[in-house]
């Protein structure tokens, strides 16, 4: 599969880690409606991360698709689709990161303290060192929140051989949701490229996830 300006980007990556200023940040003028790089990217909705710096990329350059944990949703499906069949992206990165919030509970422990369950409340308030006040009330969406699977941690926590092996069985997944979504061609003539990769916000550096990867615990 090609993917040269996946690799550039990796490229701009290592010189943004070392301090260099890639991206431009002023009005580049009028631009054509597709990335110029043909790029789209799905990442963490996470404050640390400005994909734009990290990547290199300057305005117009790529198709940026956020939210929270980088997780491919039916919603970043349908971005995905019609960035490539309509506006002519055939490469794909997705990025999790080091350190993330959705490391800090789970599906069912969002929902039970928002519907007023005490101990839960007690636990999302000690995970996140923030008071948890409940709404009490139920409610039937988001049907889920897609909180990384395995044993929570607290919030922030530093990189730890567990929180890795979490998020790169959760990039796995997010790539396993793109290649064989059906209207994502991945191979023949208008296949599109699909790499994983973990930014860890303590260096500014992307680490490539590989795929499918060994058996692991979260798998
Ligand atoms: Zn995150």
């Amino acid at each position: 599969m090609a993917n040269i300006v996946t690799d550039e980007l990796l490229e701009n990556n290592k010189q943004y880690a070392s301090g260099q200023q890639v991206h431009k940040s002023s009005y580049p003028g009028n631009q054509p409606i597709n990335p110029a790089r043909h790029v789209a990217v799905v990442a963490c909705m996470d404050a640390r991360l400005d994909v734009e710096d990290l990547l290199g990329l300057q305005t117009g350059d790529a198709h940026i698709i956020r939210n929270a944990g980088g997780v491919v949703t039916d919603d970043a499906i349908r971005c995905l689709i019609i960035s490539h069949h309509l506006l002519n992206t055939n490469e794909i990165i997705l990025i999790h990161h080091t350190r993330c919030g959705m490391l800090a509970f789970t599906d069912d422990l969002l929902k039970a303290g928002l519907e007023g369950d005490p101990a839960a409340e007690k636990l999302l308030g000690q995970a996140t060192g923030r008071e948890f006040t409940s709404c009490h009330k139920s409610a039937s969406m988001p049907a889920q929140f897609h909180a990384f699977r395995g044993p929570i941690e607290a919030l922030d926590a530093p990189r730890c051989e567990a929180q890795t092996e979490r998020l790169e069985w959760d990039v796995r997944r997010s790539i396993s949701r793109v290649m064989n979504h059906p209207w994502i061609p991945t191979e023949g003539p208008d296949a599109s490229t699909v790499r994983g990769f973990i930014y860890d916000v303590d260096t500014g550096k992307l680490e490539e996830v590989n795929y499918p990867g060994p058996m692991g615990t979260f798998g």
